[in-house]
């Protein structure tokens, strides 16, 4: 049997005017964006947390902390990429990554494919490797509230 992992990563951010929303990599147009040290990308920061969790290695926040300025509004592209490559030094590759964004608003449906092949170019792998979907959390909750996005990400990675 293939030596595989499952990691499963989980990430929420409270929205805030003045920002971008920045999800999967991409800047979608809405009126606000979401409060971070980094960018906020909150889909990337579960991917991360996912990875990291899969290959043994600790979470986002050990390798990035919040009270370092190198990541102020930083690219969270940036980090995943950094993410990537700690994987890889420990002799693994990501094999599929599945995510699902909790969210009221913004509608995400148009936005979904491009979030998917641009997580697949950051993991430079195959789109159809990658899923994202969206939900509402049926007005129960903060994400319910409108108050935040919250999203989750599962992946396998495979010996390289
Ligand atoms: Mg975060």
């Amino acid at each position: 049997m293939t030596d595989f992992r499952v990691g499963f990563g989980y990430d929420s951010h409270r929205f805030a005017p003045y920002r971008p929303l920045v999800i999967g990599g991409i800047v979608i147009p809405y009126e606000l964006g979401l409060a971070a040290h980094s960018d906020g990308d909150v889909l990337i920061h579960a991917v991360c947390d996912a990875l990291l969790g899969a290959a043994g290695l600790r979470d986002i926040g050990t390798y990035f902390p919040d009270n370092d300025p190198t990541w102020k509004n930083a690219d969270s592209t940036i980090l995943l990429a950094k993410v990537v490559g700690l994987i890889t030094e420990k002799g693994w590759k990501v094999n599929n990554l599945d995510c699902t964004l909790i969210l009221e608003k913004p509608k995400m449906k148009p936005h979904v494919e491009l979030i998917i092949n641009r997580l697949a170019e950051l993991l430079r792998m195959e789109s159809d490797r990658v899923a994202v979907k969206a939900k509402t959390n049926e007005k129960m909750g903060f994400t319910g509230a409108g108050e935040g996005i919250a999203a989750t990400a599962a992946v396998t990675i495979v010996r390289s």
